[in-house]
């Protein structure tokens, strides 16, 4: 909603706030929190609340560090779990320099930025509806979370009630309270795994709210005594978790990609050539949608996340695929995002890589109906289709090769995510783990 900074400090003192918590977001896609009494509030409305930077992953040396928080007025929220002693609202803040600009390595400010060159190419709106999934695990008695799950349900269960299910009724309350519209919500194909699919809205509230939803879902598991994890697989043998992204571009005449007399599939052209962006950019855009070590255990055949760099109108094999709904629903569903990802990063590299495609007029490859995990190296040649690169090291490779994605994020973002991510990846190369000893310890 629209509010001003009136409507604020009126709702500030009639719910009785006594925290602010000023939300932003790390390279990382970690959610940062400065908390403040509501002393601060005047500061804050008018610009002026300044915090550390140097301490935030990612952002800046320690001789820069002086940041300033800019409140986005129309994030402002009440916590609905808020104690006896008084409320605490939160809101989204966008980082600013001493000298006034919007800091380049926020990767907030870089969507909004990616969002303005939409603009400028004639679009209103980037829309999208995301499908996170997530695990719930048991604690063991010092608050740890352990690997063992809650249950033995699968895909859309009407089993009996167990913690998991409550708790997952509890998320979605109080996500409508909290003014999400919650779609769908169901267990998924694994044990312990939930599906919770919110409307989708434009790219930059689709972000905040892909942000907030994961706060939720871990406040409220710990309430059940239950701990959430977004990690992509957490448990090898069993499907891991993913954040299908749908997205549809919006232009003065409504939904860009839908047309009536498109064909069999009633896709326009600005449809074909964004779809030809997306798969154009597909191995590239992997290492930010698909960000951690742990995200490519994930990216194997065998348990519904995609592997090769296709496309079809009817299976959901491939990494993208348009779900049927036409009209104004006319979307495309990119299948290889995990929860990992930094939204606001993820949704600026895919809009990137659909705006490259419509400025080129890329044409999609052709379409693949059959089951490509049938399909031997021959044949999936003949078709045109590649392979997502299969570890964090070669996604980057990818990355780094990019001139568009270093766009899409800009240099900073760019530098700053290539940098740390190789470190993550080498830190990882050079563990030993147990698979290790347990298969060459006696072998050798
Ligand atoms: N969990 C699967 C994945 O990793 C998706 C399952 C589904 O939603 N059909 O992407
Ligand atoms: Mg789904
Ligand atoms: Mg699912
Ligand atoms: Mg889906």
């Amino acid at each position: 909603p629209e509010y001003s900074k009136d409507d604020i400090r009126q709702m500030a003192k009639d719910e009785n706030v006594k925290f602010l918590r000023l939300m932003f977001t790390d390279l990382f896609g970690t959610i940062k929190n400065v908390e403040v009494p509501i002393s601060q509030l005047g500061k804050l409305l008018e610009n002026k609340l300044m915090f550390d930077g140097s301490s935030i992953d990612g952002f800046v040396r320690i001789e820069e560090s002086d940041m300033y928080l800019y409140p986005d007025l129309s994030t402002w929220m009440i916590f609905p779990w808020s104690t006896e002693r008084g409320k605490i609202a939160r809101v989204i803040c966008e980082v600013y320099t001493t000298d006034g600009k919007p800091f380049a390595g926020d990767p907030r400010n870089n969507l909004i930025r990616v969002l303005n060159d939409m603009r400028k190419a004639g679009f209103t709106d980037f829309n999208i509806g995301p499908e996170p999934e997530f695990f719930l695990f048991k604690m063991d008695e010092n608050g740890k979370p352990t690997t063992e799950l809650n249950d033995k349900g699968s895909y859309f269960d009407m089993a009996p009630m167990d913690l998991g299910e409550n708790c997952r009724r509890e998320i979605v309350l109080t996500m409508e309270e909290m003014g999400f519209d919650v779609e769908a919500s169901h267990h998924e194909v694994a044990p312990g795994q939930h599906e919770i699919d919110f409307k989708y809205a434009d790219a930059l509230t689709a972000a905040d709210n892909i942000q907030t939803f994961k706060l939720v879902v871990k406040t409220i598991a710990r309430k059940y005594g239950l701990y959430a994890t977004f990690m992509p697989k957490p448990l090898a043998g069993i499907n891991g978790s993913g954040m299908h992204l749908n997205m549809s571009l919006f232009h003065g005449q409504g939904n860009a990609f839908f047309d009536k007399d498109g064909g069999d599939m009633q896709l326009s052209e600005d449809a074909y050539h964004f779809l030809g962006g997306l798969l154009k950019h597909a191995r590239s855009f992997t290492a930010i949608c698909n960000p951690i070590v742990n995200s490519y255990k994930r990216l194997v055949p065998g348990y519904e996340a995609p592997v090769y760099v296709a496309w079809s109108g009817s299976n959901r094999s491939p990494l993208i695929r348009v779900p049927n709904s036409r009209g104004l629903s006319t979307r495309l569903e990119l299948r290889s995002v995990d929860p990992a990802a930094n939204p606001y990063l993820a949704i600026a590299a895919v809009l990137e890589a659909g705006l490259d495609g419509l400025r080129n007029k890329l044409a999609p490859q052709e379409a693949v109906d059959r089951n490509i995990y049938r399909m031997d190296a021959e044949e999936r040649q003949e078709n045109h289709i590649t392979n997502l690169p299969d570890t964090l090291h070669n996604a980057l490779k990818d990355l780094a090769a990019d001139d568009i994605m270093r766009g899409a994020m800009g240099e900073h973002l760019f530098q700053s995510f290539i940098e740390a991510k190789n470190l993550e990846y080498n830190s990882y190369r050079t563990q030993v783990s147990q698979w290790e000893r347990d298969q060459y310890l006696e072998l050798y």
